[in-house]
């Protein structure tokens, strides 16, 4: 399981549509809002 680090949520990387790739890390989400939440701003959700 990957976590979703806006929500933290844990997220199945297998299954989840949601998915957003940074510094060549590829990082998973639980839904939309959280996905551009992180890609609005994905230093804040990286700390
Ligand atoms: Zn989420």
């Amino acid at each position: 399981m990957a976590k979703d680090l806006v929500c933290g949520m844990e997220v199945d990387e297998k299954k989840t549509p949601y998915k957003t790739e940074y510094e060549r890390e590829t990082y998973y989400f639980c839904c939309q809002a959280c996905k551009e939440k992180f890609e609005k701003n994905p230093e804040k959700y990286l700390k």
